[in-house]
């Protein structure tokens, strides 16, 4: 992969005088200057209302709006265009995909399956569906190694749940779930398919058709990508089963004094004016990683982790938590040393890690653990970005007097 680092703004802003070492990429990333620029160019040159407008501004802004659409999926492997629904986010994705096949499909009793890896965003929206429906919410454990208990699975599809929802890769773990063969299972119980690709779709080469995924919902953010926008990918089928979320203006055919009829999929999912910049922005960013090769994304941050789990493991008192084969996430406790106290002295050297429970407090009570420190890597960072990170986890050792006599 080309070293991409000079298009990155960002990395040359000191932290506490010293070179920024950004290892916080899973919770968002940073953008090279090509999205900046769109994005800027966007209000500079097109900025208009899409779809209502006549004028010609408002007809290009329109069409920059729909050309990042199709960007959105060629990249993902979505056939038709009309199954990218714009959203805010992953959460907000998640948030449309409860509500709507609550309605559709879920009744008193139903089953909804989960597992015990998801982000709350993957989690929550279930329990306030379960709670609201009065369905069972069932949450499949995992291994020791931090890997979704396949048989576990099997069994709560024995129970044949309505909808099944689970992460493609761990935010915390970094643990990439078998998608294809998990969907193959699920429809084979019956089920609807929704899976949480935030932490998959900027790290590796995903094919939503190819995996089966009937929902699929990730975030520009996390992609090199602006805030505030994301995408959930749907089989155009089922979207156009499913009824609206939000409601207002974009998302109505035709609007009569107490009922309505709407627009079809996607705007039917997209009420309100849309975050035309941000899906800009996302078309730019999708630009960037085609041009790098996802392949090759894919390559670098797996040799950047095998080299990060070798370096901090040698650190005495380090455990590190989830399996070998993984994406580009490593979650870690040092001896005694809470994960905040961590994350704060390794900022003074510069060096930029997330500690907490990253939104996953049903994984880290399975771990055992209150919070763990995260280090996560992209395009950007290097070797030395993890020397630096071992280098400042030393010093916290050292601080907290676990130095070697
Ligand atoms: N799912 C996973 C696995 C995540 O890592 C995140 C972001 N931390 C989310 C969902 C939520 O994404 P967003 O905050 O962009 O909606």
């Amino acid at each position: 992969m080309r070293d991409p680092r000079a298009d990155f703004p960002i990395l040359g802003e000191p932290v506490h005088g010293r070179r920024l070492v950004y290892l916080d990429s899973a919770a968002t990333t940073q953008k090279p200057r090509q999205v900046i620029e769109a994005v800027a160019d966007y209000y500079r040159r097109l900025n208009a209302n899409v779809h209502r407008g006549a004028y010609d501004l408002a007809v290009r802004a329109t069409e920059a709006y729909e050309d990042a659409r199709a960007a959105v999926a060629a990249f993902v492997g979505a056939p038709d265009p009309r199954g990218v629904v714009f959203v805010r986010g992953t959460t907000e994705a998640l948030n449309l995909a409860a509500s709507s096949l609550g309605r559709l499909k879920v009744r008193a009793g139903d089953g909804i399956v989960v597992t015990a890896m998801e982000h709350h965003s993957n989690l929550i929206p279930w329990q306030l569906l379960a709670q609201e429906r009065a369905a069972r919410l069932e949450m499949v454990e995992l291994t020791p190694q931090g890997e979704l208990d396949v048989d576990g699975y099997r069994r709560a599809l024995e129970r044949r749940p309505k909808i099944v929802a689970f992460t493609h890769v761990s935010n915390v773990l970094g643990t990439i779930n078998p998608v294809a063969e998990l969907a193959r299972l699920a429809h084979e119980a019956g089920a609807v398919v929704v899976v949480d690709g935030a932490q998959a779709v900027p790290h590796l080469a995903v094919n939503v058709a190819e995996l089966g995924a009937d929902l699929y919902a990730f975030s520009g953010h996390k992609m090199l990508g602006p805030m505030g926008v994301g995408v959930l990918v749907g089989t155009p089928e089922l979207l156009d089963a499913m009824p609206p979320y939000h409601g207002g203006g974009e998302m109505i055919r035709t609007v009569q004094d107490t009922t309505a009829t709407y627009a079809p999929i996607p705007h039917k999912f997209e009420a309100g004016t849309p975050n035309v910049a941000g899906a800009v922005g996302l078309k730019a960013a999708i630009a960037y990683l085609g041009a790098l090769g996802m392949a090759e994304v894919a390559a670098h941050e797996r040799a950047l982790t095998g080299y990060a789990r070798e370096r901090l493991a040698a650190i005495e008192g380090l455990r590190l938590y989830g399996p070998e084969e993984r994406a580009g996430v490593v979650s870690f406790t040092l001896a005694d040393i809470h994960p905040h106290d961590l994350a704060t002295i390794v900022d003074s050297e510069g060096v930029a890690i997330r500690a907490g429970h990253h939104c996953a407090q049903p994984l880290m009570r399975r771990l055992d653990v209150p919070a763990t420190a995260r280090a996560s890597f992209y395009v950007y960072n290097t070797r030395e970005d993890v020397d630096a990170l071992a280098g400042a986890l030393e010093k916290a050792r050292a601080l907290f007097g676990y130095a070697r006599a």
